[in-house]
């Protein structure tokens, strides 16, 4: 792997990144095609509670780094300040976490979207960047203070001027999005789930919630709950398939799950109406395997705590018969990419 640059080394000039302090057109960028959800939490956040995270900390050492690029699959010129292992977090996520190196699949999944996004985050940063003066002014209206009276009229007065240039120059520009949250509780466990909104999305809930005539909380109970049996399920065989032979579950039980979620479609065939969300499941679980210690004077048995976290992309199809009483058909489609499971073992 020689002849690469060392992963701390300067980026180039004319190259997008991270550059050792807060940029607000990067973060923005990274903000917006990251879907405004922090990659710790999952939940969605404004984007002053945001900051920008490498997935890989750029303190790597370099030989590290190039094990790191074989074992995740990364492409040989991978960088740790390029979008392609940046992505948001929130501060107090941020916080919690420490410069840990993950060498899990969950981690690979994460930096394969990176890289997926990474041509957009660049022409984004590109693209504000040629008209900087502009770009400044947006942002700095974006990251002021809205509790301080002074700035806020300002705001008022200013903004819907911005509003009607960006509808003119593109209608579906000046949408703009909310976050819904919506907590579920399921067979024992609290999903903690956030629905991203658009204008299209906001008039497709709101035909859903009146057409079933219940909340989306109860409209998602039966889809959400097949999704966790499921990411369970992939749990369960995560913490047993990493003692293959000599393992024995004893206990698993749920930490976290949370999901942040969209309407990705929705379409009408006849008399069937069909709504589409797609989102991706984080489930956190603690497991307990007894295991032979070999190493021990006496081969002996010891528990042995394991953290799994299971990544899981869904799509989520319901239906409705427009014609009958409004009972939905729902069908859920997960994948898991790769094996999307970290498991940390540690001695109970
Ligand atoms: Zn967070």
């Amino acid at each position: 792997m020689s002849g690469r640059p060392p992963a701390a080394g300067p980026l180039l000039a004319d190259q997008v990144g991270y550059r050792g302090s807060d940029d607000v057109l990067l973060r923005g960028a990274l903000y917006e095609v990251w879907g405004a959800i922090c990659v710790g939490c999952g939940r969605a956040k404004v984007f002053t509670e945001t900051q920008i995270e490498h997935l890989i900390p750029r303190t790597v050492d370099p030989s590290v780094l190039d094990e790191l690029i074989i074992y995740h699959g990364l492409d040989t010129d991978f960088h740790v300040d390029q979008p392609a292992n940046l992505t948001v977090i929130c501060g107090p996520c941020n916080n919690k976490k420490r410069d840990r190196i993950l060498r899990t699949p969950g981690m690979t999944t994460l930096l394969h979207i990176a890289r997926d996004h990474s041509p957009h985050v660049i022409r984004l940063v590109r693209e504000h960047a040629t008209a900087r003066q502009v770009a400044r002014g947006l942002t700095t209206a974006v990251r002021a203070d809205m509790r301080d009276a002074k700035t806020r009229a300002e705001f008022m007065q200013h903004a819907p001027a911005v509003v009607q240039t960006l509808a003119l120059l593109d209608e579906k520009k000046a949408d703009f999005v909310v976050h819904r949250d919506i907590r579920l509780s399921l067979c024992g466990d609290i999903v903690s789930a956030s629905l991203t909104l658009d204008a299209y999305g906001r008039a497709v809930s709101t035909w859903v919630e009146e057409f079933c005539g219940r909340p989306w909380r109860e409209v998602l109970e039966d889809g959400v709950r097949e999704l966790i049996t499921y990411v369970a399920d992939r749990a369960d065989w995560a913490a047993r398939n990493e003692f293959d032979e000599t393992g024995n579950l004893a206990s698993i039980s749920t930490d976290a799950l949370f999901t942040p979620m969209r309407i990705s479609g929705c379409h009408r065939d006849g008399t069937r109406m069909t709504v589409e969300i797609s989102g991706q499941m984080h489930g956190y679980y603690t497991a307990v395997v007894n295991d032979i210690d070999p190493w021990g004077p006496d081969p002996e048995i010891i528990d042995i705590g394991v953290d799994v976290h299971v990544i899981a992309q869904y799509t989520m199809t319901m239906s409705w018969d427009l014609t009958a009483a409004p009972v939905m058909r729902v069908k859920t489609d997960v994948w898991i990419p790769g094996t999307a499971v970290d498991v940390e073992t540690s001695r109970a």
